[in-house]
């Protein structure tokens, strides 16, 4: 089984990306599971076609945990793609890495995901704290894409996230898979991100450009895939499906001190 994670700043994409990969590879004829690490909630919306109505952490909130069964945690989304909601805490209160430790570890007590080809966690970037270093700290993902656009506090997020990667793989098996590009349409962004990405000893697997045809999906509450399937960007969120399904080029990843990138950044950022 392929065990990978998305990992980027709040906002960046993440969850739009993955819930397309995810319909693209269950449309290749894959069985995924794809496990919403942040607190937002919202990972698995475009699968499940509304908001995840019970999160592990509501779950355990509200429940007994010996009480607590499989199917209380994990539902299925479209064309029979498995979804979870870690959840987070409420707001103002506690810890909002928590509801990763506890998720994870309760599916796994559960045994409550049924036999996957592949299982993606959609995971918030910002802070690489405990919680959402988990995934990675634990093995529980073991291919990781980072997704950014060409604007500097993304790239600052991604860097850090490699930071993490460097850190944890120097004792398990957890590498960089590569940067996945969601546009912003800033200056040279493509070059920028191609070049961020060797500079982090890996490749841009994907540049996907920004359409509103995801806004008017997102407004259905469907996958591209399921709204526009004969779009050009159906075909490439379907292309970086097989992408990530056929990599192999998996790296430890060399994060650039801050003020290297800061350069990097504004070079690019000089209208010609
Ligand atoms: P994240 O999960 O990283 O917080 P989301 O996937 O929720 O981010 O995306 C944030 C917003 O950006 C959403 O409203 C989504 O529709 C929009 N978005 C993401 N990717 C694209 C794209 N390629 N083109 C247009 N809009 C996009
Ligand atoms: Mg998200």
């Amino acid at each position: 089984m392929k065990k990978i994670a998305f990992y980027g700043k709040g906002g960046i994409g993440k969850s739009t990306t993955a819930s397309n990969v995810s319909a693209a590879l269950s449309l290749l004829g894959k069985k995924v599971c794809q496990i919403g690490c942040d607190p937002k909630n919202d990972s698995t919306r475009l699968l499940l076609g509304h908001i995840c109505k019970e999160t592990v952490l509501d779950k355990v909130r509200t429940t007994d945990m010996d009480a607590i069964r499989g199917e209380d945690i994990v539902h299925t989304g479209f064309n029979g793609i498995t979804c979870v909601e870690a959840g987070g805490p409420e707001p103002g209160v506690g810890c909002a890495g928590r509801g990763i430790i506890v998720a994870l570890q309760l599916l796994d007590k559960l045994k409550a995901v049924p036999p996957v080809d592949l299982t993606l966690y959609d995971v918030l970037g910002d802070v690489v704290c405990g919680g959402f270093a988990m995934p990675i700290r634990e093995g529980y993902a073991e291919e990781i894409y980072i997704i950014s656009s060409g604007e500097l506090m993304s790239l600052y997020a991604a860097n850090n996230i490699a930071k993490g990667i460097k850190r944890f793989a120097s004792r398990g098996s957890v590498r960089l898979a590569g940067i996945i590009g969601n546009s912003r349409n800033t200056p040279g962004e493509k070059e920028l991100l191609k070049e961020f990405a060797r500079k982090l000893n890996t490749r841009l697997v994907a540049f996907v450009p920004r359409d509103k045809v995801v806004n008017l999906a997102e407004n259905r509450r469907q996958t591209v895939l399921q709204y526009a399937p004969d779009s050009e960007q159906a075909a490439i969120y379907s292309r970086l499906a097989e992408t990530i399904w056929n990599n192999t080029e998996l790296s430890i990843p060399t994060p650039m001190e801050f003020e290297e990138l800061e350069k990097m950044a504004a070079v690019y950022g000089t209208e010609a």
